[in-house]
């Protein structure tokens, strides 16, 4: 339901816009630039630590990071 009303306003947007899915498994988990991904990186559900370098950000924001990257990364851009 998202996906197709997601596809559609894309379709419908005056300036092109392509929808990539990606798979959000563990995006909230992982900092993108060490890639290390562990469930006590997540301190709370608003904070995340990456036990490896010690990176911190918002969750949601650090996963919307990694939702970009994959995305990205599917479309060579
Ligand atoms: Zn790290």
């Amino acid at each position: 339901m998202f996906r197709k009303r997601l596809t559609d306003r894309a379709t419908a947007a005056t300036v092109p816009v392509e929808v990539v899915p990606t798979n959000p498994e563990f995006t909230s988990l992982s900092y993108p630039d060490c890639g290390y991904t562990a469930d006590d990186n997540r301190k709370s559900q608003a904070v995340l630590v990456c036990h490896s370098c010690n990176y911190r950000a918002n969750a949601d924001i650090n996963a919307a990071i990694n939702i970009l990257a994959d995305g990205l990364s599917v479309t060579g851009r």
